[in-house]
């Protein structure tokens, strides 16, 4: 295949680089990260999510009515791989835009999708995913925290974990356990919560990077109008596995690859007596150049089948494994070529590349456990795409 995009494309792709030239500035790339929530960055995040808003690119696949621009899905992954490439806060981060609109487009009453659908298209509302629990990761279906009527509303009580940018959202978007007695699937209901709701406290967790990413969240007593409940009660698990399924397709993995790849290639160019002391790194770098190949090109099958109408499961399972298992493998090439410049943590005379290898040596760590684990991947693939039976 001679695979070309088309004119049409090739422009939007130029048109994406320089909004992104214009609106983040010149020393992005060097700020303190801090997970994209640190006070330097996350103002900067959202004025630039504000930016794509106002061309209505943050939500550009979304329908016209509800603030999008009906675009194809090839125009939206173009996007996002250029976001990727240049490490701009593009969306890829933004819960928001990425599931609660989807579903509220799907199960939201008409006040809900009034209230919503607009905020988030014009980036004036950020939700986190309260889903995950100290026993219920994996097994989400297994959820503890409860839900119970009472009168108007329902009172909220238990624990989540994991919970990515609690600190900074307006908003959460959580699956409570409404019918105890039922079996585990379908006792589930989702609702929405503004998380500043009495009854509601954040406390941080402090991952191995040294970033503030996620959180816990504990409820205790906290009381959420009735009216906040999306979709039916009790049909939470349906609705949930809908919203999963809207987290899986990315190109990111294989777009922020493609870049370090060349930053690692780059600095071999630079600083041969590193490579003399390693020759071995050179044929690593070039497994993980056709890897972000073979990769790119898994994730524009994605794109393609989405546009024809087909449901990407297992297949968005093999991109997902495969790029963050990629992540891992890109930062170790890096680390093996730096040798004992790698561990050098900050920035400084001796810390190469801005000490960005050995941040997302650490960092990557957790990209095979966030949005379902490697093995939870395999587990798809295996069953769903290759029809073997479950172990
Ligand atoms: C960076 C990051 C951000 C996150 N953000 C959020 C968020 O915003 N909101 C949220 O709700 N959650 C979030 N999570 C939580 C994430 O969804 C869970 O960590 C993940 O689903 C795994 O659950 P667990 O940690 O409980 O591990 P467990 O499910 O306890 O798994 C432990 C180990 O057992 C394996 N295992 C479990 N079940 C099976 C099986 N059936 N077959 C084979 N192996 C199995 C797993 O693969 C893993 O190796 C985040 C996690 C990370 C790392």
């Amino acid at each position: 295949m001679d695979y070309r995009e088309e004119e049409t494309i090739v422009e939007f792709r130029n048109e994406v680089k320089g909004f992104i030239s214009d609106n983040l500035p010149d020393d992005w790339g060097t700020l303190p990260q801090g997970e994209g929530y640190g006070e330097t960055v996350f103002p900067i995040t959202r004025s630039f999510q504000s930016a794509m808003a106002k061309r209505r690119w943050l939500t550009m696949a979304w329908p016209e009515e509800h603030g999008g621009l009906d675009a194809p899905h090839s125009q939206q992954m173009v996007m996002a791989e250029e976001m990727a490439y240049h490490r701009a806060p593009g969306g890829g981060g933004n819960m928001g835009v990425q599931w609660v609109g989807p579903s509220l487009m799907l199960y939201g009453t008409d006040a809900q999708k009034d209230e919503h659908l607009s905020r988030i298209a014009d980036a004036e509302s950020w939700w986190c995913t309260l889903y995950s629990e100290p026993g219920s990761g994996s097994d989400l279906a297994s959820l503890q925290t409860r839900a119970v009527a009472d009168g108007d509303d329902y009172v909220i009580n238990g624990q989540k974990i994991w919970t990515s940018g609690a600190q900074v959202s307006d908003w959460g978007w959580l699956a409570a356990r409404t019918d105890p007695d039922a079996p585990k699937h379908k006792g589930i209901t989702m609702f929405m919560l503004r998380m500043d709701t009495p009854g509601i406290t954040v406390r941080p967790l402090i991952n191995m990077a040294e970033g503030h990413g996620f959180n816990e969240v504990f409820f205790e007593d906290v009381r959420v109008p009735k009216t906040n409940v999306v979709g039916e009660t009790n049909r939470g698990w349906y609705h949930l596995a809908v919203a999963l399924d809207f987290e899986r397709s990315g190109i990111g993995a294989f777009a922020g690859g493609r870049r370090t790849v060349e930053e690692i290639t780059e600095f071999a160019q630079d600083n041969k007596h590193l490579v003399d002391a390693r020759p071995a790194v050179r044929y690593e770098l070039a497994e993980r150049a056709i890897e972000v190949e073979v990769g790119t090109y898994m994730a524009y099958r994605i794109a393609y089948m989405q546009e024809h109408g087909v449901v990407a499961n297992h297949e968005a399972s093999m991109s997902k494994l495969f790029g963050s298992e990629l992540g891992q493998r890109i930062a170790k090439t890096g680390m093996d070529l730096l040798g004992m410049g790698g561990t050098v943590w900050s920035d400084g005379p001796y810390a190469a590349l801005q000490g960005r290898l050995s941040r997302s040596y650490v960092s990557a760590v957790s990209s095979t456990i966030a949005a379902g684990t490697s093995e939870i991947q395999r587990n798809i693939i295996a069953t769903r795409g290759l029809g073997l039976p479950r172990g």
